[in-house]
């Protein structure tokens, strides 16, 4: 377990293996981060009071959710936010998509995601052509962008831009990727998703219940990609409590 509270001293040897799932909870609000493996999966479980939500259904998803909730349950997911496209991030949402089909989910699902991000899209579109006609319930796409606040069922949700590039064919672009504030009972979660040392997650994790800081680069060098421990932990210190995450293994 590594919530760490502000003040402690943190070695980073001590956080190279993070021990899945990490698991925060106060008051009717928890999260579950079932794994965050950079190049690997991601897959987080959101519950605000009785309300379920899923942030970055990256492969094994369902296989954690199975594992953790009842099918009703399951089927009772409202939201999915997606902070990026990369597949560690989304590779698990057509399999998730797929069974609330199979076990006839009637309530709508809305997919919350960055402006940009055609990955979404294209899983949607896709689904959509292979089951439109035998389709139990409503797939909402949200396209979002930083100035968006979304309520959901019993959560005011604050998407902010944060920093990720990628190369493709030797040219850097940036990634259209999105941190999230969720407030739910004046209880505040931040999860940056992947980013580089910016200003908007410094800005958001302060003072936040529980901060979720990627350091994707562990013990090296950072970049406009990923983050050093170094980088992460001072992030995580502003916050009352908080995980690294997405950590190299
Ligand atoms: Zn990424």
């Amino acid at each position: 377990m590594h919530v760490v509270k502000t003040g402690k001293t943190v070695k980073s040897t001590a956080m190279k293996k993070n021990k899945y799932p990490l698991s925060w909870s106060k008051n009717n609000f928890s999260i579950k981060i079932f794994c965050s493996i950079p190049n690997i999966a991601t897959g987080i479980l959101l519950k605000s009071g009785d309300n379920y939500s899923v942030i970055d259904p990256g492969d094994g998803i369902l296989r954690d959710l199975t594992n953790e909730l009842s099918v009703d349950k399951i089927k009772s997911i409202s939201d999915v936010f997606i902070t990026h496209g990369h597949h560690d991030h989304v590779g698990g949402l057509w399999s998730l998509l797929t069974y609330l089909r199979v076990m006839n989910k009637k309530t709508y699902l809305k997919i919350h995601y960055p402006k940009g991000c055609t990955e979404i899209e294209h899983i949607y579109k896709a689904f959509l052509k292979v089951y439109q006609n035998s389709l139990s319930y409503i797939i909402v796409l949200n396209c979002i962008n930083s100035n968006k606040v979304i309520k959901s069922k019993s959560m005011t949700i604050k998407p902010f831009e944060v920093i990720h590039k990628e190369l493709i064919n030797n040219k850097k672009r940036q990634v259209p990727s999105l941190g999230f504030n969720f407030s739910y009972n004046k209880m505040k979660i931040c999860y940056g998703g992947d980013t580089a040392y910016c200003e908007a997650l410094v800005k958001n994790a302060t003072n936040a219940d529980l901060a979720i800081i990627e350091a994707g680069h562990g013990d090296d060098e950072s970049d406009d990609m990923h983050m050093s421990f170094k980088e992460a932990t001072t992030i995580g210190k502003l916050a009352k409590e908080y995980f690294l995450v997405h950590v190299p293994e």
